[in-house]
């Protein structure tokens, strides 16, 4: 039901967004998108209850703790999405080009109160173990009616303040393509 939405929003004839959700093997595992739409963002995406629910981030995830990315929560996607990687269509909701920037599973840092209600109240923590990302990360509402949370990464082991990861490593861990190089391999937007 929570999917009502996403599937609103796409045509699946000329989209190959996945349609369907995917359960079981998709148990807890988080994904970032990097997506080159009319701006570029990255979607930070966690299964919690049967769907990727998700934040656009626009500077995208840092390993430095003393950095607050803003996050918008956007609508929940189904889990298959965590595979997805390509060109949506010009005209079509997102139109843009898609690579997974990182995938991997994760955990809620607080097990005694259920990810659904963390982010009911406003307020979870994640360890995530990513190919990039790793260790915990906060995520914190910021204003309920915008939808803007804040991401940030905590202090452990794997924070790191000097290494820019979305430069240093900018390609899917999915193809090893950079954004660029994926757009190429699809030029006309309908493979
Ligand atoms: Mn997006």
């Amino acid at each position: 039901m929570t999917l009502k939405k996403y599937k609103e929003r796409r045509v699946f004839q000329k989209t190959k967004e996945p349609k369907d959700e995917r359960p079981e093997t998709y148990q807890r595992i988080f994904v970032i998108q990097k997506h080159q739409a009319s701006s570029l963002h990255y979607d930070f995406r966690i299964s919690v209850a049967g769907v990727l629910k998700s934040w656009a981030v626009p500077k995208g995830p840092s390993l430095n703790p003393a950095i607050k990315r803003l996050a918008i929560m956007t609508e929940d996607h189904p889990l298959a999405y965590a595979d997805f990687e390509g060109v949506i269509p010009e005209g079509e909701y997102g139109a843009g080009t898609v690579i997974v920037w990182d995938k991997g599973q994760f955990e809620n840092l607080k097990e005694e109160k259920d990810l659904e209600k963390g982010i009911e109240d406003g307020h979870f923590t994640v360890a995530l173990h990513g190919e990039k990302l790793k260790g915990g990360y906060a995520l914190t509402r910021i204003n309920k009616e915008k939808k803007q949370w804040l991401l940030v990464k905590m202090n452990d082991q794997y924070a790191n303040r000097d290494l820019d990861i979305l430069e240093e490593k900018s390609e899917s861990v999915l193809s090893g393509k950079t954004l660029e190089k994926l757009k190429k391999s699809h030029p006309s937007g309908s493979d």
